[in-house]
C-alpha cells in the first residue's frame, strides 16, 4: 500500500467539510470552521485553505468572503485522491473521557480505518459521547494530513460482536493472561483491548472460540488499556500496515 501523508506538512490551514468537492464548486462555512479561519486565524478574501471531505481527496479552495459568521469559498484545485487506509479496526472497551479521547486522537493519527467501541462485563463507562469522539477523530484527521477520516461505530456488547464477527477478518486478541508474541499478518485485521479490570474468564473463553481469533501478548507487563491499544495498532502498522511502505521525502 502506498504512502498516503504529504511531506513536508502545510503551512495553509486544513478542514475537514460534510461536503462532497468537485472542481469550481462553492460552499459556504458556519459555526466552529467559520469561526476558525476568519477570528482566530484571521483569514480574508483571497487566502488559500485546504479542504477534505473523506470522499473525494484534497482539493485547495480560496475565500471568496469572510463575514464574522459565514466564511465562502470557492474550490480551485484538486491535490490528493482520498487515500488507501490500512484495514485494520481497533475494537476498545471505552475508558474514562481524556484517556479515551486521548486513544481515539492517536490512534487516528497512526492510521485506523474503524473503532468500535466494545461493551464488556468489567466495562465501567457506558455512556459515550460519541459526538465529542468524532470531533476528536476529525481534528486529528486535519492535523495528521489524513484526506479520510477514521470511522467511529456504535458501541457494541462483546457477544453480539463475536455473534456477527466477519468470516476473513482476524481478531488480534490482546490477553493479558498470556497469548503469542504479536507478530501482524496482511489482510483484513482487528485488534481487541480490554477494560481497565480486563476480561473475565468466560468472555476470554468466549473470544477464544472464535476461528478467526489470535491472542496476543503485547509484552511482561500490564499495560493500561490505551497504552495496551496504540502499541498493538503501532506495531500492526509498522509490520502489515502502510508505514512499511510509506517514505518521508
Ligand atoms: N486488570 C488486568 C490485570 O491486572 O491483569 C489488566 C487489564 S489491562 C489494564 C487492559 C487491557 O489491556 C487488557 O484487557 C488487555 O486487552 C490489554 N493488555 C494490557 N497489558 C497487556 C499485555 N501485556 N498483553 C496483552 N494485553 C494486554
Amino acid at each position: 500500500m502506498p504512502a498516503t501523508p504529504a511531506w513536508p506538512p502545510s503551512s495553509l490551514p486544513r478542514l475537514f467539510v460534510d461536503h462532497l468537492l468537485s472542481t469550481d464548486a462553492t460552499l459556504a462555512l458556519e459555526g466552529a470552521p467559520a469561526n476558525y479561519l476568519v477570528n482566530v486565524l484571521r483569514l480574508g478574501p483571497g487566502a488559500r485553505v485546504k479542504l477534505f471531505d473523506d470522499r473525494s481527496g484534497e482539493w485547495l479552495a480560496e475565500i471568496v468572503e469572510a463575514g464574522k459568521k459565514r466564511v465562502a469559498l470557492a474550490v480551485t484545485r484538486h491535490l490528493r485522491e482520498r487515500e488507501p487506509v490500512p484495514d485494520l479496526w481497533l475494537l476498545f472497551a471505552p475508558i474514562k473521557r481524556g484517556r479515551i479521547d486521548w486513544l481515539v486522537e492517536k490512534a487516528t493519527e497512526l492510521g485506523i480505518a474503524r473503532l468500535v467501541p466494545v461493551l464488556t462485563r468489567r466495562t465501567i463507562v457506558e455512556r459515550l459521547n460519541l459526538d465529542r469522539l468524532r470531533a476528536h477523530i476529525v481534528e486529528a484527521a486535519e492535523q495528521c494530513e489524513r484526506t479520510a477520516l477514521a470511522e467511529l461505530a456504535e458501541p457494541q456488547k462483546l457477544a453480539a460482536l463475536l455473534a456477527a464477527w466477519p468470516a476473513e477478518r482476524l481478531l488480534y486478541f490482546a490477553d493479558e493472561a498470556g497469548g503469542e508474541p504479536f507478530t501482524p499478518g496482511a489482510g483484513a485485521s482487528a485488534i481487541l483491548i480490554g477494560p481497565e479490570g480486563g476480561f473475565t474468564d468466560e468472555e476470554r473463553s468466549a473470544i477464544r472460540a472464535l476461528p478467526q481469533a489470535r491472542p496476543i501478548s503485547l509484552g511482561p507487563r500490564i499495560l493500561r488499556a490505551d497504552t495496551a491499544a496504540l502499541a498493538a495498532v503501532a506495531l500492526w502498522m509498522g509490520t502489515a500496515g502502510d508505514w512499511a511502505t510509506s517514505s518521508s521525502a
